[in-house]
């Protein structure tokens, strides 16, 4: 699956606030939205314009593929997914995008960004029920037990991101072992669990037009 490799603090500029895309420099005053708190391009700074229905839709949307760094075909198709489920389809959207593997390898504290979580998954580091699974895009799903793999359990960089995220929450459809480096999926998240700011009713309408 392809991926976004343009520079990643454009699209946070683009939305006008914090994506958390860089783990740590993101913490920093090296932050480029604190830095250069206006839109990317050369009128970037003089841009003032009241954006329309449409452009708040789009926005959201934008900002909800890049969080969790999916591309629009396969955003679309999880909005199709989405609304074939039963509940408040933008709730859905949301659980499904948070139930991908990469984002629940970076919400378990193993990665400092979710591109970090993606390469190591890509890496072959995790296995699911005992079983290699080196897909980020993989939905995990209640019951399953998401392992680093034995081989992977004693490098520095494990232990260093776990030490250094130890006190991001962790959601509580997700329950971790830490000594043991696993963790078991409780439940499929809900929209209290997912702490990201967006307002999905305006991707419904967005698709709905
Ligand atoms: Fe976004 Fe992080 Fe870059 Fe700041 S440092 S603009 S939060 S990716």
């Amino acid at each position: 699956m392809a991926r976004y490799t343009g520079a990643v603090c454009r699209l946070c500029r683009r939305e006008g606030q914090k994506l958390f895309l860089k783990g740590d420099r993101c913490y920093t005053d090296k932050c480029a939205v604190d830095r250069r708190a206006f839109p990317p391009g050369d009128h970037g700074n003089a841009r003032n314009r009241k954006a329309s229905e449409y452009g708040l839709q789009l926005r959201e949307k934008q900002k909800a593929r890049r969080y969790y760094g999916v591309l629009e075909s396969q955003f679309r198709d999880y909005f199709e997914m989405a609304n074939k489920r039963k509940g408040i389809t933008g709730e859905n959207l949301l659980s499904i995008l948070e139930t991908r593997l990469d984002n629940v390898v970076y919400r378990l504290g193993f990665a400092m960004s979710r591109a970090e979580a993606r390469q190591l998954v890509r890496h072959a580091h995790f296995t699911i029920n005992g079983k290699k699974v080196n897909i980020p895009s993989y939905l995990v799903k209640p019951g399953e037990v998401i392992s680093l793999k034995e081989s992977s359990r004693s490098l520095d960089k494990f232990k260093a991101s776990l030490e250094a995220n130890a006190s991001r929450p962790l959601p509580k459809w997700l329950e971790m072992d830490r000594t043991k480096m696993e963790a078991k999926v409780l439940a499929l998240p809900e929209r209290e669990d997912i702490d990201l700011p967006i307002e999905e009713h305006l991707i419904v309408e967005l698709y709905s037009k």
